[in-house]
């Protein structure tokens, strides 16, 4: 897979073929292009390995692309992308393990002047990122808080409403981003007194589930079915910030016996897709994938021939030390309603609808 080593910026002065590297600060149209994925803790990050491979070879380039392993993820990307920089790569994309453990390494592709661009995950704490590719989090966070409020609503007319609140990794600077766009729908109907925390769990110390892994969550559902809903108190609804983990929590309300909450997701996992069309999952996210590796391609397709990648948002992200120009895509909202409208260009996916 190591092969595409051999052109790194050796090849670059020798034969730039259409390389056309047109205004200052492009490169030849065959270079090596990194990508650092994190392990692999939803579809998105499966679907992203092929996407990436295929895409960049599609459009001419050598591709590196790598994801990181299951344990030791952070030292398994760092090495992946110091060894990126090593092998010449002209650009390098990151889907940060922990937003805050690779300020060195993107220094360092700085330095070897190497273009860095975040995707899907913001990297904090240096001012080496160039931009940011992502669907829009805080939105997601929005349609989630939304949808759950919606979803509750419609089995119940009236409130008040109880509910459980869960977040995703903190290590992952999008988990604070999309809890806080979903608080953002929920709080004021909390402040009214429409929407109840059960638990009274409402801080994302109390909230987060470590690494994104589905028995964290299934565990703290657990915990909470037992400290919290023994009795004959109603939960209605689970705020939940993906599919995998959604996918726990009903796992584990199902095995206390008690009736579904209303459960939200994100991703438009598979297994998640089917349980909405069962009537199980309330709603997910679809944020294509396709849509995302593209945004990104394009990117290094303008960085090539030394112009400037489109940005739509300059004031969003900032990661501590800049305002990282980033490249936005809106999510899009799937209940069992609108699936098959929602996934009609995704045969997989729209396949499950029928
Ligand atoms: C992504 C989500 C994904 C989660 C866990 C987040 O950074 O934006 O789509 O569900 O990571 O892999």
């Amino acid at each position: 897979a190591l092969s595409s080593a051999a052109c790194g910026s050796e090849r670059e002065g020798e034969n730039p073929s259409g390389g056309a590297s047109g205004g200052t600060g492009g490169f030849a149209a065959d270079s090596l292009i990194g990508v650092a994925l994190p392990a692999k803790t939803s579809e998105n990050w499966v679907l992203a390995v092929d996407l990436f491979t295929n895409g960049l070879k599609e459009a001419g380039f050598q591709a590196d692309v790598q994801s990181a392993g299951a344990s030791t993820t952070v030292a398994d990307q760092q090495n992946q992308i110091s060894s990126m920089i090593t092998k010449g790569a002209k650009v390098i994309i990151i889907g940060a393990t922990d937003a805050a453990q690779l300020s060195a390494q993107v220094d360092q592709a700085h330095d070897a002047g190497i273009k860095v661009i975040a995707y899907d995950r913001l990297i904090k704490g240096t001012a080496n990122v160039d931009y940011y590719v992502a669907f829009d989090n805080f939105k997601v966070g929005q349609l989630q808080g939304q949808a759950l409020l919606d979803g509750m609503k419609a089995k119940k007319p009236n409130g008040p409403y109880t509910i459980e609140l869960f977040s995703g990794s903190s290590d992952d600077n999008n988990s604070g981003v999309f809890f806080d766009g979903a608080m953002s729908v929920l709080q004021p109907e909390i402040d009214k007194g429409n929407v109840v925390v059960g638990s009274g769990q409402t801080q994302v110390t109390q909230t987060a589930t470590d690494g994104w892994k589905a028995e964290n969550a299934q565990r703290r559902m657990d915990a909470l079915l037992t400290s919290t809903y023994n009795g004959n108190k109603t939960l209605d609804g689970v705020l939940s910030p993906n599919d995998t983990l959604a996918r726990a929590i009903i796992t584990s309300v199902k095995g206390a016996g008690k009736p579904l909450p209303v459960v939200t997701g994100q991703d438009s996992e598979v297994e998640s897709v089917k349980s909405i069309v069962a009537g199980e999952q309330y709603m997910t996210i679809n944020k294509d994938t396709r849509n995302l590796v593209k945004a990104s391609i394009d990117m290094v397709k303008a960085l090539q021939s030394g112009g400037a990648p489109q940005v739509n948002d300059t004031t969003s992200y900032n990661n501590g030390v800049k305002v990282v120009p980033a490249y936005l895509l809106p999510p899009v909202v799937v209940t069992k309603a609108n699936a098959a409208e929602a996934y009609a260009n995704d045969p997989t996916l729209s396949a499950l609808t029928k």
